[in-house]
């Protein structure tokens, strides 16, 4: 087995973050280093997707979980509009490869659409 995504080492406890919501299958927390006045994760609890591409395909179910916790934590958080990115490869920005939706929102500029 691979080591533990840092995702799931912060689920565990094991790593100090927030959990800002939850639901069966998913929880957010907020970036560490945010590129947005509103800048989180949301994240699927089980790290078996790698990414965006992969989880479509796997569960379709869970991609609708994400997205609908994306838009709940907007307006709770921002104004209700908010832009969602995958970013899927390492050339692409990715670093974690735990599928994780940024959630960005609150006045982006450019500077923030790379999530
Ligand atoms: P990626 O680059 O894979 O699309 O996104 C990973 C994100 O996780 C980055 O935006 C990074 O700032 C965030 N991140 C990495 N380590 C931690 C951490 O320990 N805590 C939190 N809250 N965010 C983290």
């Amino acid at each position: 087995m691979s080591e533990p995504s840092i995702f799931t080492r912060i689920l565990r406890g094991e790593i100090p973050s927030e959990i800002i919501a939850e639901t069966e299958n998913v929880f957010a927390i907020r970036d560490i280093a945010p590129r947005a006045p509103v800048h989180l994760l949301v994240i699927p609890k089980s790290e078996q997707y790698r990414n965006v591409v992969d989880l479509a395909a796997g569960d379709p179910a869970l991609m609708a979980e994400i997205v609908a916790l994306a838009q709940h934590l907007a307006a709770e958080h921002a104004d209700g509009e908010f832009r969602l990115t995958f970013n899927t490869g390492s050339g692409a920005g990715q670093t974690v490869f735990h599928v994780h939706a940024h959630v960005l929102a609150g006045g982006l500029t450019e500077g923030s659409l790379g999530g």
